[in-house]
């Protein structure tokens, strides 16, 4: 969270402006100041990452047909395919970076494919260069959620460069929050204004209403939430990374246990610390879940169950079990530990002692 001493003019200036929302000033200057911490030129601030795929797909014409994705997310990633009226098609992922593997996207590739939407999982970079030479080759849109990508860089670049479009989430469980938030990033002005079209209803103007859009508005004060922490990001990315740090020292090497850490990047944002209990480890996935939370300690099963294993889409033919061997694997074996900036380091060491205790 900001400093409250950050926000409180921006909350005095909304109550003495009385603009509460529709792109009012507190957005007009939160937008450029995060377009430029992210190093993006083109940016669409909205209001969470699922109204803002929805918005990429309906500006990219995916209103049906097939988009590939991954089962290893949050729900959001296929509710969203859902709900542009496309349906999910389900690839399976890479053991190491649990992204989409380009060979099984490409394998999952009919004539209803109209798009790809890859997850950078944990801030993992997916294979970009695979994965626009795919579209590119087959013609269909590359659509990133990339909420867990906040910050990420590879090459020295920011990783929401790449593709159509890609899409934060400023949600209160993200790296950075707005609360709930999200951004859409865009190649082009053209295609920035179009998003902020489709995120208020389709108004082209005052009297004119040019598409079927929706509300995606973020609204003023959760705005001043996202301009005022931007300032101090730098240090909560340091903590976390020292936090990500003391849990690579310890669990890294442990025979049976695997950290999945980012691999390929010039700049991460520590998002997560997931780990993978092989079968060989002495306590298994649930075990430890279950053993943690005895002691008031809340790691998370991300992601359990897979998405094509929930009711919405378990009956999708590329759901089907059998078809998705490594993320069902990972699935199980999975488990994100406690990781925020101001984790003590006497906390963390209660934790990993857990980790490693047996018996
Ligand atoms: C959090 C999350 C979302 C949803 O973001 P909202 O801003 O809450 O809509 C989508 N995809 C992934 C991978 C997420 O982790």
């Amino acid at each position: 969270m900001p400093d409250l001493s950050d926000l409180m003019p921006l909350l005095e200036e909304i109550w003495s402006s009385r603009i509460l929302t529709n792109r009012g000033p507190v957005l007009q200057r939160f937008e450029p100041a995060l377009s430029e911490y992210l190093g993006v030129e083109h940016l669409s601030v909205v209001s969470n990452a699922t109204q803002g795929m929805i918005l990429a797909m309906r500006q990219a014409g995916v209103t049906s047909g097939e988009v590939i994705t991954t089962p290893f997310s949050f729900v959001a990633t296929a509710h969203a395919i859902s709900l542009s009226g496309a349906t999910p098609v389900f690839a399976d992922i890479d053991p190491e970076t649990l992204n989409l593997d380009p060979a099984q996207v490409e394998a999952q590739i009919t004539p209803q494919t109209r798009a790809i939407l890859p997850v950078h999982t944990f801030g993992t970079p997916c294979d970009v260069d695979r994965l626009a030479e795919i579209a590119e080759r087959h013609g269909i849109a590359l659509i990133y959620d990339a909420a867990h990508a906040f910050a990420v860089r590879r090459d020295g670049q920011s990783i929401l460069r790449h593709g159509d479009m890609s899409v934060l989430s400023f949600h209160a469980t993200k790296v950075f929050n707005t609360f709930e938030g999200g951004a859409v990033i865009v190649r082009d002005h053209e295609t920035k204004l179009a998003i902020d079209r489709l995120a208020n209803f389709g108004f082209a103007d005052a009297l004119s209403v040019d598409d079927i859009g929706t509300n995606a508005k973020m609204n003023e004060f959760n705005a001043a939430v996202g301009l005022a922490q931007l300032g101090g990001f730098d240090d909560v990315l340091a903590a976390r990374h020292a936090v990500a740090g003391r849990y690579a020292a310890r669990l890294e090497g442990v025979d049976g246990l695997r950290c999945v850490c980012p691999t390929g990047v010039t700049g991460h944002n520590s998002y997560a610390f997931p780990i993978l209990l092989g079968p060989d480890y002495h306590i298994d996935r649930d075990a430890l879940f279950a053993r943690l939370e005895g002691e008031n300690i809340f790691a998370r099963r991300y992601f359990y169950p897979l998405i094509s294993e929930l009711a919405p889409y378990s009956n999708l033919p590329s759901a089907a079990s059998g078809l998705l061997p490594v993320a069902s694997k990972a699935a199980e074996q999975v488990l994100c530990l406690p990781l925020y900036h101001d984790l003590d380091e006497a906390a963390q060491d209660r934790i990993i002692d857990l980790i490693l205790a047996k018996g």
